[in-house]
């Protein structure tokens, strides 16, 4: 199992693929920050943190994590 990081200004976001379930939730709701034709796919820094975080936390399969710089 591998976990990825993406490291932003404001947060970095961990991704697991083997937990995702591809529910597409989290494109669906920013896609300026999960874009899956980019690479990296996750730019955490393409939105405001309290809405980032919100999206990680609809994450249906627990795949996306979020740990905040500014708590
Ligand atoms: S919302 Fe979660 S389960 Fe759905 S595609 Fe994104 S990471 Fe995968």
């Amino acid at each position: 199992m591998e976990i990825k990081r993406y490291e932003g200004k404001h947060a970095t976001v961990t991704f697991d693929e083997t937990t995702c379930i591809h529910a597409g939730r989290c494109v669906g709701r920013l896609p300026g920050v999960f874009n899956l034709e980019r690479d990296p796919w996750i730019n955490p820094d393409a939105a405001d943190v309290d809405a980032l975080e919100e999206t990680i936390k609809a994450c249906p399969s627990g795949a996306l994590g979020i740990s905040r710089k500014d708590r």
